[in-house]
């Protein structure tokens, strides 16, 4: 016979990671990259925050075994995790929580989770959204469909779209994914209003909601973040939430994350947390340590929990300063073009409004590296060079 393997077609490349090997090939010192999904400070970097290090540190003192941890993580991780996302509003028996290697693993987990217990549920998934939801759900073969999310200006939340799909579309029993907040990839978020209204929602209508909460602190605060969360347990008995720690605690390759499932009540969250540990079992056997051990020594110290918050505030603040400088800076160096709407985005990420000839015309011509969706890291952006991309942004969009 034949190699077995040669049957096998080469697999599309990821667009985004695409982008990043070009960039690095590029060599105009005027190149600037936004299209990662990770954050970079004033010089361009993705740092280890000074916590983690100090976090570190101390681990590596101290460390006495490599043993395995247990199937759903360590234990002191597991209630630091429950208490940043849910603070003390709702029983601790009624939460299983479940360490997982990032946010990724968080959703596949409840992926996983959904196909084996909750067979016929269907995910409505927002449109647009990350890149990766509907590859996750289909690999565990639950069905997805979209849901209207972002309004036909592009800029702003179609709060009725959403309403009238999950209220006409939807059969109770369903699942919901939502972004907690700084929706990716469109920075647009709804408002505490109107989430309270989704949540009604999801209630009335029996549907179940699963909470992707990968940007907690990105948007206005830990607490604040946490709004979403709020409104929907308020209402609903029963919730997952993925959460992860890669960007606010800048922990992206050590792949630190959770799974957080809500019940009605503690027996039957006992049982689902047995069937989530089932499943990690036959699937990686046990969650990584390092990563999760050092979430747990900084929030476990009152200084380095302390110096986590200020680091989190500056990453954000920073984010918004650069929002604002670009805003400003288009309406005099950018020729007037307004952007204001960035303003009132939330996260890394916004839709800019670039079509895809503009996209590629910043890239061929400026190294300016946008994904083609128009999405644009704010992060990436030079504080020092705003001035030149903003040039460039307009004499794109002037054609
Ligand atoms: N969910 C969303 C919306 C994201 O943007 C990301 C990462 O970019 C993730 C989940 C996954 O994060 P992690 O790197 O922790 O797997």
């Amino acid at each position: 016979i034949p190699p077995r393997f040669s049957v096998v077609a080469t697999a599309p490349p990821d667009s985004i990671l695409g982008l990043n090997e070009a960039f690095a090939a590029d060599t105009n010192p005027e190149k600037m990259n936004l299209s990662v999904g990770v954050y970079k400070d004033v010089s361009g970097q993705t740092p280890v925050l000074r916590c983690v290090k100090a976090a570190e540190q101390r681990l590596v003192d101290g460390e006495k075994t490599k043993g395995y941890l247990p199937i759903d993580g360590q234990a002191d991780y597991r209630t630091h995790v429950r208490k940043l996302v849910f603070g003390d509003t709702i029983d601790a028996s009624r939460i299983a929580v479940l360490q997982t290697p990032g946010g990724t693993g968080a959703l596949r987990e409840s992926a996983a989770f959904l196909s084996s217990q909750i067979p016929g549920a269907r995910v409505w998934i927002s449109n647009p959204t990350w890149a990766n939801h509907q590859a996750i759900f289909a690999s565990e073969n639950v069905p997805y469909d979209s849901y209207r999310y972002l309004a036909a200006d592009k800029k702003s939340f179609d709060v009725d779209g959403m309403i009238d799909d999950l209220t006409t579309k939807t059969r109770p029993g369903d699942a919901v994914l939502l972004h907690a907040c700084c929706h990716n990839p469109t920075g647009v978020d709804p408002t505490a209003e109107q989430w309270n209204m989704i949540a009604a929602l999801l209630s009335e209508k029996q549907l179940l909601p699963i909470i992707d909460f990968a940007y907690q602190g990105f948007g206005h605060g830990l607490d604040e973040d946490a709004v979403a969360i709020r409104a929907i347990t308020n209402v609903c008995d029963e919730a997952i939430v993925c959460s992860s720690f890669s960007k606010n605690f800048g922990l992206y390759s050590e792949r630190v994350g959770a799974v957080s499932v809500v019940s009605a009540d503690s027996a039957t969250s006992a049982a689902v947390q047995s069937q989530l540990k089932a499943l990690v079992r036959s699937n990686y056997s046990n969650p990584p340590r390092h990563g999760a051990a050092i979430v747990a020594t900084i929030l476990d110290d009152a200084d380095l929990t302390q110096m986590w918050h200020a680091e989190l505030t500056e990453m954000r603040t920073r984010i918004r300063q650069l929002r604002s400088q670009f805003v400003e800076t288009m309406k005099t160096t950018g020729a007037g073009h307004d952007f204001s709407f960035l303003l009132d985005q939330n996260g890394m990420f916004s839709f800019s409004g670039l079509n895809p000839m503009q996209v590629d015309e910043l890239r061929q011509k400026y190294s300016i590296y946008i994904v083609g969706s128009g999405r644009i890291n704010v992060a990436g952006m030079s504080e020092d060079r705003m001035d030149h991309l903003c040039k460039v942004v307009a004499a794109v969009i002037e054609g």
